[in-house]
């Protein structure tokens, strides 16, 4: 089997905004043997590419079930639709966690490719002495602020200031890494190994535990990861990597300077983020006083009249019309129901994919009500811990966890915490929603 094939046979596409999914030929459809649908292509069908199944972040479903047979539309209609517009992207099915993770898969690839990728790294060796090198024009030819293209360039030169460095250079100051108090800090400790770097990695949305043996040698990684990354997504994946990196420097620099400890989260979030704006990065270059850090998790002082909304969800399914009834209930400090709603739909294949899906609907109606502070209260445990690690089984709950946490960006804080079980209204509407057929909301007017 050649690499291609191998990749290929283990991938599903994992549906963004559909643009890049072809509806007859691609692996997109969850629990079909190779991924594809079972439908023929009617005749005289121009409908090509999944985006056109879709319109306003949900499926079309009339189109749905008039184009393709019923299991396959029942499976498509099943796939969470992802709201922040990003691109479809691979998925690898055999990764050890399930975790979305770009190349977990590739851990059989860079064992078959050791050699080659050994070969890779002597070259980088070679060419390292020379700062014409092949690798340093792909290092600034990435789309990352320069100040991210010359922080990697000192670390694969061994000049970035880490303590270990600095004690053998010098004799002077400690050794050991602040972040854990445990080890000697080099480079590979302080992106890799050290308990602090790990666990950005774990929530980072693109990970290389394919090139775990490589983390020994800061270069060496580099060069496997330059090598796998050109073979898959390519230079996207590089520069995500390259700002993860940044913020993993970043938040141990803020903590030994500062005494600032940085929630794993917030690290991934910013390093995603300044990704993302890499095209407007480049105007303001100049450095911009960071916002005061913000965590959910930390304990923030308790303000009594404080403005934050908690809210509640619940879900009652009637399996005999196939639908979901939906309750989502917003109280104040103290206790005073400000909104409810009651939403009714179709219900999911899976039962914590239906209470995702509630959780993602309450936090875009908070969304809508500009709250900017909320708690929302998950009613399942699994669910809480899939959110908080950002670990899914699968495509679905990953897109739906990718979504949480992008809707989460946008308050100023919003945390989640497991659902006690004790505001026993919100399950009231939830039953109450069943019997409705276009979604209801309720205003308290003495909260407006
Ligand atoms: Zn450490």
């Amino acid at each position: 089997m050649n690499v291609r094939d191998f990749v290929q046979n283990g991938t599903r596409k994992k549906i963004g905004n559909g643009k890049a999914t072809n509806i007859w030929e691609d692996n997109w459809i969850p629990g079909n043997k190779d991924g594809k649908v079972t439908s023929a292509m009617p005749q005289n069908c121009n409908i090509r590419r999944v985006d056109e199944l879709i319109s306003g972040f949900r499926w079309r479903k009339p189109l749905v079930l008039r184009t393709l047979n019923r299991k396959d539309a029942d499976k498509i209609l099943d796939i969470p639709i992802s709201i922040s517009g990003r691109e479809d992207s691979n998925y690898w099915l055999h990764g050890g966690n399930g975790i979305y993770t770009v190349n977990s898969g590739y851990k059989a690839l860079s064992r078959e490719t050791a050699q080659h990728i050994g070969r890779k790294a002597d070259e980088a060796e070679t060419s390292s002495a020379n700062s014409n090198g092949k690798q340093w024009k792909w290092l600034w030819k990435l789309k990352v602020k320069s100040k991210i293209k010359h922080f990697i360039w000192r670390s694969l030169n061994g000049l970035l200031p880490v303590n270990g460095l600095v004690f053998n250079r010098t004799h002077h100051g400690d050794p050991i890494c602040d972040s854990c108090g445990e080890h000697n800090e080099f480079i590979e400790h302080m992106f890799f190994q050290c308990s602090r770097a790990q666990a950005v990695w774990k929530m980072a949305p693109i990970q290389w535990d394919g090139l775990t043996e490589q983390t020994g040698n800061f270069r060496v990684w580099w060069t496997a990861m330059l090598e796998v990354s050109y073979r898959t997504e390519g230079r996207e994946h590089i520069e995500l990597t390259t700002n993860i990196l940044w913020q993993i420097w970043k938040r141990r620099n803020e903590w030994k300077f500062n005494a600032k400890r940085k929630h794993p989260w917030k690290t991934v979030n910013k390093g995603q983020q300044e990704w993302q704006e890499q095209a407007s990065a480049w105007s303001k270059e100049t450095m911009i006083p960071e916002d005061a850090e913000r965590d959910g998790e930390e304990v923030e002082p308790v303000d009594v009249r404080s403005d934050e909304m908690h809210i509640r969800i619940s879900t009652s399914v009637q399996k005999q019309t196939n639908s979901v009834g939906t309750g989502i209930l917003a109280t104040n400090f103290s206790h005073q129901v400000v909104l409810a709603w009651a939403l009714i739909d179709r219900k999911t294949m899976n039962q914590l994919q239906t209470i995702a899906e509630a959780v993602k609907m309450a936090i875009i109606k908070a969304r809508h009500q500009q709250w900017q502070k909320i708690t929302v209260h998950i009613p399942s445990p699994q669910l809480l811990k899939v959110i908080t690690t950002g670990v899914a089984k699968d495509i679905k709950m990953s897109t739906l966890a990718d979504d949480n946490n992008n809707l989460r960006a946008l308050f100023q804080k919003c945390s989640f915490c497991l659902d006690r079980r004790l505001d026993k209204r919100c399950d009231m509407i939830s039953d109450y929603a069943l019997g409705i057929f276009q979604d209801e909301e309720w205003i308290n007017p003495q909260c407006v």
